[in-house]
């Protein structure tokens, strides 16, 4: 195989992907990479292979026997320039699944640019190939047209948002990645200051402190594409590093925030998928959506909703209720539709998950032939399985199913884990349809047990709801934020806050969080200084892109939709990252490990 030399006449003069009708009859330049070779009937053809899709390329030995006995040498995954003639393909060779599928090419010339190794995975079908050998080489990969649209997709939502914020007067500010420990609540990345032996910058978990400093400084309307970095074990679908469409507002209150996205998402899923999402976006408080879908980020295509049943066992002599109801707790329950149809095994599954969910029990009710059914039926009193049957319009093949609890939310929360489970095992999520909402009026802070404190919900600088304010000193529990989220079909897409712009409301906040003033000084100090410059009020939101592209394009997993991801553990199977580094960088940094550390020992 002879290489050749990519000179000018080698210029593509169209796309693999591009080839029409309308190129009939004409000469033309292709660039690209030979995706497969098929030698048939002594003719070679070749599928050439750019980002915008394939073209047949015919090698006829009775027009170039030179040319022909080159195309022999192609192998998967050579780069290639081609020149040659459109051509209709002969009547019955036709392949309609490529849009250039009634044409080829047949070639007059060709220079080869570069030969392949046998790639390790097949690049049309990589359903079946194991994740890590994908992301080992994540340069094949993204040759897939799978993550040549997931990539583009994300280039075209990060260009709407751009336009979308810049048309409306944000500016976009770039904030440090070498900066002090942000407030998220995660782990920080450190990195070690060689300047100033012994002390560490953080990587920011958002740009959270730095936006709102820029309203201090009367930036007004701000935005950033930003990477965060949180160092937390990673549970399901998480990145240690991921990005954010990050915005802040001076001068605003809620309304704003949430006119402001409600218009962006509107706009950037009719412009990106053409679908019409319609406004305005649903509302509910954390109180009902916790009540009713169990989850404080309910997936709406789900038509099931949690009951309270509390009323209707409020004389109940079945002493499971009777304790749980002496306690003060709550008797909650979620009617399944169709529940009927799972076997017993699947109640049983069903109940065991509930269980490991903290449930003490989860008691199920299939409705039959007019009535109750299951083993509580014989506990009830007519009177109550009939209010049962009235107030949740129970159906033959219905299937109730209770949980009573001492706490509210548990209860819920509960339902709420099993109202996902029965949904997809029933195939009753509206799978096509879109379905966001806003979740607002969280309650500022909550109960750390561990830490033996209260935590904040979104971050300390999130304010107070101005009539909760004089709760904040004594039943902190009560003190609702005035943050918001917003999620979509069942994932939390953002979320922000409008956020205290008041020094002296701030330093209370950190009492109430048991944050020294001496700790608050260290940690905050700048921003506690820069708010008692004048201030102006202000709020804004983070939305994660990760995510939200990930909905987008329909993918399972933010590692679709992000160039080069980390695994689960954190590393880069490409570059191999995390990794050694040499001895005499660490003695600059005045680093020593400890030798436990030196083999890389596995701490997970
Ligand atoms: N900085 C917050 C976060 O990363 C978002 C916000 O409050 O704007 O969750």
């Amino acid at each position: 195989m002879k290489k050749g030399i990519f000179e000018e006449r080698w210029r593509r003069t169209k796309y693999c992907g591009h080839v029409r009708g309308t190129d009939e009859g004409e000469n033309i330049v292709l660039n690209g990479w030979v995706r497969r070779r098929r030698d048939l009937g002594g003719l070679i053809f070749i599928e050439l292979w750019d980002h915008t899709g394939l073209v047949q390329v015919v090698f006829n030995p009775e027009e170039d026997p030179n040319l022909h006995e080159e195309a022999k040498s192609l192998r998967s995954e050579y780069v290639v320039a081609i020149k040659g003639k459109v051509r209709r393909r002969p009547e019955g060779t036709e392949n309609p699944s490529l849009e250039t599928g009634e044409w080829e090419v047949i070639a007059e010339e060709m220079v080869i640019l570069s030969s392949a190794e046998l790639p390790p995975f097949d690049l049309w079908d990589t359903d079946k190939v194991y994740e890590n050998l994908r992301l080992q080489y994540r340069y094949l990969d993204i040759r897939r047209s799978q993550m040549q649209e997931a990539l583009r997709l994300r280039s075209a939502v990060a260009s709407f948002t751009r336009n979308f914020l810049g048309a409306r007067g944000f500016i976009e500010v770039e904030t440090p990645m070498l900066t002090k420990s942000t407030p998220e609540g995660a782990r920080d990345f450190l990195v070690p200051s060689r300047l100033a032996p012994g002390k560490f910058y953080a990587l920011p978990q958002s740009p959270q402190l730095f936006k709102q400093i820029l309203m201090v400084g009367g930036v007004d309307r701000y935005y950033q594409i930003a990477k965060c970095f949180r160092d937390e074990d990673l549970r399901a679908d998480r990145q240690p590093e991921f990005t954010q469409i990050d915005i802040e507002m001076s001068f605003i209150t809620e309304e704003d925030v949430i006119e402001l996205i409600e218009e962006y998402m509107v706009g950037l899923f009719e412009a990106v998928i053409g679908v019409a999402l319609e406004r305005p976006f649903v509302r509910l408080s954390y109180k009902e959506a916790i009540e009713r879908f169990g989850s404080d980020k309910p997936d709406l295509r789900i038509p099931l909703e949690i009951k309270d049943l509390t009323p209707i066992f409020s004389s109940t002599s079945f002493v499971p209720f009777v304790k749980v109801l002496e306690g003060g707790g709550t008797i909650r329950g979620l009617l399944v539709p169709g529940g009927g149809e799972l076997s017993r095994k699947e109640l049983a599954e069903l109940e065991d998950y509930a269980k490991e969910l903290g449930a003490k029990g989860m008691v199920p009710c299939p409705f039959k032939e007019q009535n109750m059914k299951g083993p509580l039926a014989k506990k009830l009193s007519d009177e109550e399985k009939h209010n049962l049957v009235e107030q949740l319009h129970m159906k033959d093949g219905d299937l109730l199913l209770i949980v009573a609890d001492t706490d509210f939310k548990k209860a819920c929360e509960i339902l709420g884990q099993i109202r996902i489970k029965v949904a997809n095992r029933l195939g009753l999520i509206e799978e096509d349809s879109w379905k966001v909402l806003w979740v607002t009026d969280f309650p500022l802070l909550e109960w750390d047990e561990e830490e033996g404190r209260w935590v904040s919900i979104h971050h300390p600088f999130t304010a107070p709801k101005n009539e909760d304010l004089e709760l904040l000193p004594k039943d902190p529990g009560k003190v609702r934020s005035r943050a918001y989220d917003i999620v979509l079909n069942g994932n939390e897409i953002g979320g922000g806050s409008i956020r205290i712009h008041d020094a002296g409301v701030q330093r209370m906040l950190f009492e109430a969080l048991s944050i020294t003033p001496e700790k608050a000084k260290e940690r905050f100090g700048f921003l506690l200084e820069a708010l008692s410059y004048g201030t102006p009020p202000h709020g804004g939101i983070a939305l994660g892109l990760d995510r939200l592209v990930m909905l987008l394009g329909k993918k399972k997993s933010i590692r679709e939709v992000i160039a080069f991801p980390k695994t689960q553990r954190g590393q880069c199977l490409m570059t191999g990252a995390p990794s050694d580094v040499e001895e005499s960088q660490l003695e600059e940094l005045f680093i020593k490990l400890k030798e436990e550390a030196k083999d890389g020992a596995d701490v997970c």
